[in-house]
């Protein structure tokens, strides 16, 4: 279009600018100071008042010359002069219309240039090309207004009403914020949609750098918030801490913990966890509850032995040596222990089944499993089961819970001090379930070696590993073993001891460990054999040592007490001496009934705690025949007591009863109280006995005591736990046991020593029963 005939050329005069450009159809202030520029403005407001605006293209050169300005510009009006203090001039311009230099005319006081005006472009036709690109810069222009959030909306309302695409352009051109060269070049776009076209291009871009900008500015900030938010928080928090005189305390404690956990060496998963917990702790106020229960946390997470282990020896002579330093007695145990240990030394990886000693109180166990852990050089941990029916006593409360601690298995493997410990469970069979859960599943999984090596508390929340404890677990009987837990353990029974094996346990054992532990000398203190067996007999009734051991105990520390008086004090407890140091004795040892009596028969029951006897009474009172039972007595032994009167009373006439008695007579049956619980059908016989014996007057043998279940018609059925039986019959001074024959067998396991001075009778009806039992009639006496 340069150099169209309609356009018109003149002279002007110009006015260069700096970093500023005019377009068509924009007013704009100019601030105006330099000499030249003055002169220029004059010139122009004495002739037509216009004036052409070209920008240079260096904005420091003071004084341009024509290769330093763009050609093209802008011919503007001048609306407004006013002059500033300073001498300078503030001009108010309006542009014109595009206008390309063709040549200097002048430069001297002044610049004086011809130009070729190009004033007809809103004559442009219409076309729908055109018509497109003026729709999409108005679109475009609109959303970049509302993305950058520069220019006021009343603006961009006046603009998009601006219908001659070439005028919408410039003052489209004229908002943006653009560098000179690119305003420049739309400037210079005499071409409409060539001039639209650029200014879609140069909106498309800016909107991406400013969406581009948008994105970074969101990440920048969300950074800085969070940064500056916790920054803010902290610095807040040691103020406060420091009004309040707290932060030295926390930051000293964390400081020692963290010490302390550099020290624990902790698995991984521990240490990550325990450093969480450490932070948290960190950023707690001094006095915050919350802090207490993290910081008791701590304590327990590393106070546990995660990495501390003893050295195993694993020397069997040496284990067989201990066994029997510590042991009387106890063979077969001993054996099978060494056998165990044997096999441990072969396959060191090898997860072999528990061991589970079993008996009755006081035989051992415990002191056994000490021994099996002096043996093997590890440390000793003992946990008792008995009464535990909360999972949570095994595994713990969560840490929710207020006072909240790890279970008993943790804290136990604390006090033991290494992770491989022998650890004993003792009383297993004495667990019951509940409401809370049931502990036997929890303590299946601590003796699981597919399970055990990651165990996790409740409390601790960590994995802890119980694959290198040795379990050893106690009982009193199999029978109340939750059956999943029997599986896997390898069952030693212990039994009760005899007297004759309770003597050399008292002397070489119990004995002088008791006076060693009480301080005394051997010079001072000794007991003779007479004494010790008052004490098994009179003192104590038990299938164990443990009440002997204590009564020991209870005449050493008496003996004690004399010594620390006079160091050379002396004495023999002999047993004359017994009463004045144990009081009157506790158990009538001797025959259960020191005579023969009628209607009191001596009878034997089988407990967990070992065998015990019981006497069961009868008592005729005048009546109609009723009969009464009394002592508390289960089911199956009130059926049995029936069966035994109807089998004495369908033997009324062999037996001498009297018509009278059975007619009019009540009969009283009772069981004397006593620990022993008193249910079952073992008594069957001895019931009967006693009602035969009262019923036709004849006296029962006082030094005989059975056991047997009874039928109505008299035969003898056979019964459990004969030589727990035997053994109680013994200690009671009984020398005749009646027995079913059908229990033979069981003659075996009886100890030889109860064998030669006991007389075991077999029966197999109760004719036989009575005919050993009942003292033969006493002439001219019958009820
Ligand atoms: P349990 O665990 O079976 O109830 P303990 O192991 O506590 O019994 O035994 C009670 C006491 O009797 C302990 O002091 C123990 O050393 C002692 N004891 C038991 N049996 C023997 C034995 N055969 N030889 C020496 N001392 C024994």
């Amino acid at each position: 279009m340069f150099g169209n005939e309609l356009n018109q050329y003149r002279e002007l005069s110009m006015l260069p600018l700096r970093g500023l450009l005019v377009f068509p159809y924009t007013v704009i202030h100019l601030d105006v100071g330099r000499k030249k520029s003055i002169n220029a403005i004059e010139e122009a407001m004495l002739g037509s008042k216009e004036i052409f605006l070209a920008t240079q293209k260096e904005a420091q050169n003071d004084d341009p010359s024509e290769e330093d300005v763009y050609a093209v510009g802008t011919v503007a009006e001048i609306k407004q002069i006013l002059k500033m203090p300073g001498g300078t001039m503030r001009v108010l311009v309006e542009g014109i219309c595009r206008a390309r230099v063709v040549s200097y005319t002048d430069d001297v006081d002044y610049i004086k240039v011809m130009i070729e005006e190009f004033r007809n472009e809103e004559t442009t036709k219409k076309n729908p090309e055109l018509e497109a690109l003026t729709r999409t810069l108005v679109y475009q222009f609109e959303q970049y207004v509302r993305m950058s959030k520069k220019i006021p909306p009343e603006t961009v309302a006046s603009v998009v009403t601006i219908e001659e695409p070439a005028r919408l352009a410039d003052v489209i051109a004229s908002h943006l914020s653009l560098r000179i060269n690119e305003k420049q070049s739309i400037l210079e776009a005499l071409d409409i949609s060539e001039r639209l076209n650029a200014l879609c291009e140069i909106l498309a871009r800016e909107m991406e750098v400013l969406e581009l900008e948008r994105k970074i500015n969101i990440r920048v900030r969300k950074q800085m918030e969070k940064t500056q938010k916790e920054y803010y928080l902290r610095e807040q928090m040691k103020a406060i801490q420091k009004e309040l005189g707290e932060k030295d305390e926390r930051a000293a404690e964390v400081e020692e913990l963290r010490a302390k956990i550099k020290e624990s060496r902790l698995p991984s998963e521990a240490l990550e966890k325990v450093n969480k917990e450490l932070e948290r702790l960190e950023r707690m106020p001094a006095m915050a509850a919350e802090g207490v229960v993290v910081r008791n946390y701590l304590d327990w997470v590393l106070s546990l032995p995660w990495s501390k282990e003893t050295r195993d020896r694993l020397d069997l002579d040496m284990a067989e040596k201990i066994l029997d330093e510590d042991h009387y007695g106890l063979e077969k145990p001993k054996e099978r222990i060494l056998e165990y240990l044997a096999i441990r030394k072969l396959a060191k990886k090898m997860k072999g089944p528990i061991l589970c000693l079993v008996g009755p109180p006081g035989v051992g166990k415990t002191s056994l499993g000490k021994s099996v852990a002096r043996s093997l050089g590890r440390n000793f941990v003992r946990m008792s089961l008995g009464g535990v029916r909360d999972e949570a006593e095994i595994r713990g409360h969560r840490r929710t819970y207020i006072g909240s601690m790890p279970g008993q298995v943790l804290q136990s493997i604390k006090k033991s001090g290494s992770r491989n410990p022998v650890f004993l469970l003792d009383e297993i069979d004495k667990m019951t379930a509940d409401f809370r859960g049931d502990p036997a599943s929890a303590l299946l999984e601590v003796l699981d070696p597919e399970q055990n090596n990651t165990f996790t508390d409740h409390y601790l929340e960590i994995p802890f590993d119980l694959s290198k404890v040795m379990f050893i677990t106690t009982a009193n009987s199999i029978y109340n073993i939750p059956r999943p837990l029997l599986d896997r353990m390898e069952v030693i029974e212990l039994s009760s001891y005899t007297e004759e094996d309770k003597m050399p346990i008292a002397m070489d054992y119990l004995i002088p460990k008791q006076i060693k532990e009480h301080g005394l000398k051997k010079n001072n203190i000794s007991f003779s054999e007479d004494a010790v067996r008052k004490i098994i007999r009179e003192y104590t009734r038990e299938a164990g040592v443990r009440n002997l051991e204590r009564q020991i105990a209870s005449i050493c520390r008496k003996v004690a007490r004399e010594v620390v008086k006079d160091r050379n004090f002396s004495v023999t407890i002999d047993a004359d001496r017994i009463k004045k140091y144990l009081g009157t004795e506790k158990f009538h040892y001797g025959r259960a009934e020191k005579d023969h009596q009628v209607g009191v028969t001596t009878g034997l029951a089988w407990t967990e705690t070992g065998g015990d006897i019981l006497s069961i009474e009868v008592a005729l009172i005048k009546g109609k025949g009723k009969l009464t039972l009394t002592g508390k007595l289960g089911d199956v032994m009130k059926e049995s007591a029936q069966a035994g009167l109807t089998y004495v009373r369908s033997k009324a006439d062999e037996l001498g009863i009297s018509q009278d008695t059975l007619e009019n007579y009540d009969i009283h049956i009772h069981v004397p109280e006593g620990a022993i619980p008193k249910d079952g059908p073992s008594a069957g016989i001895t019931m009967a006995t006693s009602l035969a014996s009262a019923m036709s007057g004849r006296k029962v043998r006082s030094d005989v005591a059975m056991t047997g279940e009874i039928t109505l018609r008299g035969r003898v059925l056979p019964i459990g736990g004969l030589k727990e039986k035997s053994l109680a019959a013994h200690r009671a001074g009984i020398t005749t046991i009646i027995m079913p024959s059908e229990n033979e067998k069981d003659l075996e396991d009886v100890p030889v020593q109860i064998k030669d001075k006991m007389k075991f009778v077999p029966v197999s009806h109760m004719d036989e029963v009575l005919a050993e039992a009942l003292v033969p009639k006493e002439k001219g006496k019958q009820r």
